[in-house]
């Protein structure tokens, strides 16, 4: 790619369709929907902006090492992969969710060794740590909730937008760790080499978003 390429990662779904509008904005439209088309990198109508539609955990890595100049990531991904080599540059204030620790409303947690299951690991060890609570880490994949009503866990560490999941599947939520929404991201480097871009297409979706959340 041209060494003036600026280069978005995305994730395929609710934050594409939640971002492009806001891209829009900016005058970046894509000229293919990843939901058809099988390429990974596609083309906007600007010939120097590229979008790379990647797994939404593989965003903040693509933008550490510089693969993409920019992305599109939630904030429990960027919690999670710890932000190294990153600017949290715009709450794009979609995808909007809380962390919670969730279980059975009448089972008190235990005190001592708790085992608690989720995909969340590096989250959930910062929070109980810095509580002092000693916890046993599960590390799963997904459908968390089925930990606790098996026995393999105490409690789940999950992103919680309606609670309807949880309800579902007779827990609750119990503890409030963070509140989740969309960041933009962009690595060191670029930030420097191309600032004038990046400042004006971050002050255009700034005012998007701003526009979105008054409307
Ligand atoms: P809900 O039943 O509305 O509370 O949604 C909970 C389920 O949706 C859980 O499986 C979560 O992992 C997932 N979820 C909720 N909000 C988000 C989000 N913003 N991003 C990714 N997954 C989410």
């Amino acid at each position: 790619m041209k060494p003036q390429t600026l280069t978005i990662a995305l994730s395929k779904g609710r934050i594409f369709k939640e971002t492009v509008p806001l891209l829009k904005a900016a005058g970046i439209e894509p000229l293919d929907d990843p939901e058809t088309s099988r390429k990974l990198i596609l083309d906007t109508n600007h010939e120097q902006v590229k979008l790379v539609i990647i797994r939404a955990t593989d965003v903040p890595t693509y933008v550490q090492y510089g693969a993409a100049d920019l992305g599109v990531a939630g904030k429990d991904v960027l919690m999670e992969h710890g932000g190294q080599g990153l600017f949290e540059m715009l709450d794009l204030k979609i995808a909007n969710c809380r962390l919670m620790v969730a279980g059975f409303a009448d089972r008190p947690l235990p005190r001592e060794r708790l085992r608690v299951a989720t995909k969340f690991v590096n989250c959930a060890r910062h929070y109980f740590a810095a509580q002092g609570r000693q916890v046993d880490l599960i590390k799963l994949y997904g459908s968390m909730e089925l930990a606790p009503l098996v026995g393999l866990a105490d409690c789940i560490v999950d992103l919680v937008d309606t609670g309807n999941t949880l309800k579902a599947n007779g827990l609750e939520p119990l503890e409030h760790m963070a509140d989740i929404s969309s960041r933009l991201v962009v690595n060191r480097a670029s930030m420097t080499l191309k600032y004038p871009r990046i400042e004006k297409l971050l002050a255009q979706m700034a005012q998007a978003v701003e526009h979105r959340t008054r409307t």
